[in-house]
């Protein structure tokens, strides 16, 4: 019998450096399901709002730039993936502080948000995806089986979102990360359209201390019970 498409979306939720991009890449390799990054969608129109020097809470011109916008996510060979803005690969260039900067900006936008919704939704219509960002078990699959809401101390959040910037080659201080990713939490918790929270009914995952490989277990138990 073929599974009702809810039954096969996997949405994750939580807040900067909770684990959640590890977790979701694993997980969707695992199943052999879509892994849609919802962050690396904000990043790649943050990225051209900034090449295009765009004010950043210009509703209007954000709204008009992602209409004209396409991002697409692959997945390459050796499971990692790939963000492509209007046909151009920009996986590394959206990783860059300035680019999560401005992405943490013009999210904020209910316009921005809207559009966003729309293209993550449609990329999931099928189902069988693991989708991981603030909003996908509130607002873009409020209806998917599983939900899960993955949290971790602000201090084990910024000592990770450290080591990913150290491998990205960047380098910066606990102190300033820590100040970064409290500044983008607040932002995320605090905006008026869709703002991060915990869905009624997501399991609820504390990362601070587990390992990568715990984590992925109490998931895994949790989606086959
Ligand atoms: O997850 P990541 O850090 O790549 O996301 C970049 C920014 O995009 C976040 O700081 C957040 O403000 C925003 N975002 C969002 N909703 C999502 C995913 C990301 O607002 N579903």
């Amino acid at each position: 019998m073929r599974r009702a498409v809810n039954d096969t979306i996997i949405a994750i939720d939580g807040p900067a450096g909770a684990g959640k991009s590890t977790l979701a890449k694993t997980l969707a390799a695992r199943l052999g399901y879509l892994y849609i990054d919802t962050g690396a969608m904000y990043r790649a129109l943050a990225l051209k709002a900034l090449r295009q020097r765009l004010p950043l809470d210009g509703a209007e011109t954000l709204r008009r730039l992602a209409r004209r916008t396409r991002v697409r996510l692959d997945r390459t060979a050796r499971g990692t993936l790939r963000v492509r803005l209007d046909g151009r690969d920009v996986t590394r260039a959206i990783r860059r502080p300035a680019v999560t900067r401005a992405a943490s900006v013009i999210s904020q936008d209910a316009g921005v948000r809207a559009w966003m919704v729309r293209a993550q939704r449609q990329l999931g219509r099928r189902g069988r995806v693991v989708i991981e960002g603030r909003d996908t078990t509130t607002v873009v699959f409020p209806r998917a089986r599983h939900r899960f809401y993955l949290d971790a101390s602000l201090d084990a959040r910024a000592r990770r979102r450290m080591q990913d910037l150290r491998r990205a080659g960047v380098r910066a201080s606990l102190r300033a990360v820590m100040e970064d990713v409290r500044r983008r939490d607040r932002r995320d918790r605090t905006r008026q359209a869709s703002p991060l929270r915990r869905a009624p009914g997501a399991v609820r995952i504390e990362t601070t201390r587990a390992t990568r490989r715990q984590t992925l277990a109490r998931l895994l138990r949790a989606i086959e019970s």
